[in-house]
């Protein structure tokens, strides 16, 4: 198992810390590789993995939160970069990623540079988000390009594609000069897998094999997960 958030991961770093949320629904080498490739193109010194407990902008998951975030544990364990933090999965509230990161703001302090990991789709939809525009005040914003959902101002919505002209940092070294505020692309290895992908293959009985961890492939199988979507 990797280190919870209360060990290793509430040290505060002198290089940038990477914030990872998500649904992992489950969790797949898409996911993992968004989180290995940004500790080398953007100079982190960790990320974060942390769950969502009840995401705010899709339905209820198939399965239970804490399943999910066990998910999570096996396929990052043996990553002394990884740590995961249990906090949102435990919370009776919708995970808000704004509350989130005023949190780790409190626990971290003013000073630490933290990026926010999203994946271009999900960056697309951030103007919808709860407060989305207090979050540069709160960290970094770094969009990894994903399949399908190009990363271009003419394509975001006018309030976001604002944001991202006034916001956007070229040289990705300054990241750790500032707390926040900025906003970053980068080019990470394709892969056109999605969660709801491996859920259909395993409701219709197919292999899901090769898309994630086979630690997280046998949990699945024990646990009899998303066999009826
Ligand atoms: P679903 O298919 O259920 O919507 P998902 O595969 O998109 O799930 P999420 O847990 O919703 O996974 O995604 C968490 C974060 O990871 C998001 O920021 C998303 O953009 C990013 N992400 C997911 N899959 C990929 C991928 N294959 N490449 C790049 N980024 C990804």
């Amino acid at each position: 198992m990797p280190p919870t958030a209360t060990s290793s991961a509430s040290q505060k770093l002198s290089e940038p810390l990477g914030i990872f949320g998500g649904t992992f629904d489950p969790v797949h080498f898409g996911h993992l590789r968004l989180a290995e490739e940004s500790i080398g193109h953007l100079g982190l010194g960790a990320v974060r993995w942390i769950p969502a407990g009840q995401p705010p902008h899709r339905g209820r998951p198939q399965v239970t939160a804490g399943q999910r975030l066990a998910m999570v544990a096996q396929a990052t364990a043996g990553n002394d970069r990884f740590t995961v933090d249990a906090s949102e999965v435990e919370a009776p509230v919708p995970s808000y990623t704004v509350n989130t990161l005023e949190r780790l703001r409190r626990e971290l302090g003013a000073e630490q540079s933290l990026v926010l990991l999203v994946g271009a789709d999900a960056f697309a939809g951030l103007a919808s988000w709860h407060r989305w525009s207090d979050i540069f005040a709160l960290a970094h914003v770094a969009v990894s390009h994903r399949p399908g959902f190009p990363v271009e101002i003419g394509s975001l919505p006018p309030a976001l594609a604002t944001a991202f002209g006034a916001r956007r940092l070229s040289d990705i070294g300054r990241l750790k000069a500032s707390p926040a505020g900025a906003i970053v692309t980068f080019a990470m290895t394709q892969l056109a897998i999605s969660a709801t992908q491996i859920r259909k293959l395993l409701a219709n009985d197919l292999s899901a094999r090769y898309l994630l961890p086979d630690a997280v492939l046998d949990y699945i199988q024990t646990h009899s997960l998303y066999r009826n979507s």
